[in-house]
């Protein structure tokens, strides 16, 4: 019989994709790509964002060759219908990452939808663990499963080194007085005549006024083929890896990258499975390259915050997408919204500003206790910051962000992801970073000319949602804080003084 033809998204572009085995397509299938322009029209994207996606879907047709029908359409429908054979063939496609593409390839006529590929665990297999832990799901419990179905990091059943979790050796603050951490620069990928070309159509549709964007398209920073992801993989473990864990938490003005991995847009668009990205770090660790808590500390965000991010996403259900726990419903700020680094003068919040126009990308600790915590604290509508975050991240996507706004940086869900808001006074953000230092802002005034906006914000925070945080287990304590602020009244009108305006 000859093999259908299968469907490929624009995020399943690495060679497990086509792999027959495992419940994949068929051996030889042709294959199909659609570059939907609709998606483009219908959200202000960061452009290089859009840059990276449609320069890796060129770049995987070109490697594909004769055996893809690349489809340019205003909308998949559109697309699929000028697949030959299609009005009597079937397709199939591996699972989508989305809801609304799932929605879509579920509702069409001959499509067979494939299990998911380029995660570690089945959804089964996730039902299965979840049914056991009805009372409460935690990440570490499901890193802990993880680690021990896969056997990774294991020694004999037991955690390699005797410890779970070595995140306490994994907090320190950066070097002091080092601009930049002593590390080898991350790998960095030349542009070639598919970038050139990605270029040129986005030039034109924007000046066409068909589609419009937000940040900086400055030279590509991310890998957008097979082999480029490889090479930054093998760049990453062979001489990064080692100063991973130590910095991870740390923040340095003159260098956004740290020692991370910058690998999170590879594994998004497929292009790098992560049973291969765990499996190198822990080779490096038992070839001696790398120490434990390096190694443990990127298996963690992979085997673990990746894997059950993604898990959770279905598991939660669409209406997770609406919770608002918090009651927050202001909008978003235009300066936020155009990326305005300028016209911020709270120094960490215009560094990261500056960061994601410049780059579409910041590490983890900028995203949730610069960006996200400003926005909790200000009360901002943690839907419309979820879009946000999703159109200008270069690995944005819907399964990864709704977890980790809602859930994670707004506490949107009252609990049900996190134990508690992620926010903080402008002591930690001293604490982890040289960004405090030039500052206009003082992190230890809370009120004044020199107030931090984050120690403001905190308490303000803290006051608003009393409430709800003083039965919290984990903010009780800064709950009852607020009684020994003399000053909270000043506090709290500095803080509505503030409004929207850019801190
Ligand atoms: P590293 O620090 O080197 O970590 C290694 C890998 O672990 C990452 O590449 C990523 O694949 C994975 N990872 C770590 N934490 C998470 C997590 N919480 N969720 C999913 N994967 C994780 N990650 C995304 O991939 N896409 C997003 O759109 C995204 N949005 C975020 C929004 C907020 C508000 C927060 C707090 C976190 C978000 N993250 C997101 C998680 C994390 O910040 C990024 O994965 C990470 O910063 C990417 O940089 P890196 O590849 O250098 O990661
Ligand atoms: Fe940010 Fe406050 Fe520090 Fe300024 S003083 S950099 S606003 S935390």
């Amino acid at each position: 019989m000859a093999p259908r033809t299968h469907w490929l998204f624009g995020d399943q572009l690495g060679p497990h994709f086509l792999d027959p085995r495992h419940d994949g397509p068929d051996r030889d299938a042709p294959v199909v790509m659609i570059e939907a322009r609709s998606v483009l029209r219908r959200r202000r994207f960061h452009r290089a964002k859009a840059h990276l996606v449609l320069s890796a879907m060129r770049h995987r047709a070109a490697e594909l060759g004769d055996r893809v029908r690349y489809v340019r359409a205003e909308t998949y429908t559109q697309g699929l219908a000028e697949v030959p054979g299609r009005g009597r063939d079937r397709l199939t496609v591996c699972h989508p990452t989305s809801r609304a593409a799932l929605a879509l390839v579920t509702s069409l006529e001959r499509v067979q939808v494939l299990p998911a590929k380029g995660f570690l665990v089945p959804h089964a297999d996730f039902a299965r663990w979840a049914e056991g832990h009805a009372g409460g799901l935690r990440m570490e419990g499901f890193y802990r499963w993880v680690r021990t179905q896969h056997d990774l990091l294991m020694d004999a059943g037991e955690p390699a080194g005797g410890r779970w979790n070595l995140d306490h050796d994994n907090r320190e603050p950066p070097p002091r007085g080092a601009a930049a951490l002593d590390v080898a620069r991350p790998w960095s990928p030349e542009e070639d005549e598919i970038d050139a070309e990605v270029r040129r159509d986005l030039d034109r549709w924007e000046s066409d006024g068909d589609v419009s964007f937000v940040g900086r398209d400055g030279p590509r920073r991310f890998p957008v083929t097979r082999r480029e992801a490889l090479a930054a993989l093998r760049h990453f473990t062979g001489h990064r890896l080692r100063d991973f864990g130590r910095y991870e938490d740390a923040m340095l003005a003159a260098d956004p990258v740290m020692s991370h991995s910058l690998l999170s847009s590879s594994l998004n668009l497929g292009l790098l499975d992560p049973a291969e990205c765990v499996e190198r770090a822990e080779s490096a660790w038992r070839a001696g390259d790398a120490p434990l808590n390096s190694v443990e500390g990127f298996v963690r965000q992979i085997a673990g915050w990746r894997e059950y991010v993604w898990q959770l996403y279905w598991h939660f259900g669409e209406e997770y997408r609406g919770r608002n726990a918090l009651g927050h419903r202001e909008p978003l700020p235009g300066w936020f919204l155009d990326l305005d680094a300028d016209a911020v003068t709270a120094n960490c919040l215009s560094t990261v500003l500056a960061q994601v126009r410049d780059t579409g990308w910041t590490h983890h600790i900028p995203r949730l206790m610069v960006l996200g915590s400003r926005a909790l604290q200000d009360g901002w509508d943690p839907a419309a910051v979820t879009d946000w975050f999703h159109r200008c991240f270069v690995d944005g996507y819907d399964w990864v962000m709704l977890p980790n706004v809602v859930g994670m940086s707004q506490y949107a869900d009252g609990g049900m992801m996190t134990t508690k808001p992620y926010t903080s006074g402008g002591a930690y953000i001293h604490r982890m970073s040289d960004l405090c230092g030039p500052c206009a802002y003082r992190p230890t005034d809370r009120v004044g000319e020199r107030a931090c906006p984050y120690s403001t914000g905190y308490w303000a925070f803290l006051h608003r949602h009393r409430a709800e945080l003083a039965g919290n287990h984990r903010m009780a304590r800064a709950v009852q804080g607020l009684d020994r602020l003399k000053d909270l009244p000043e506090l709290l009108k500095q803080a509505d003084a503030r409004g929207g305006q850019a801190p």
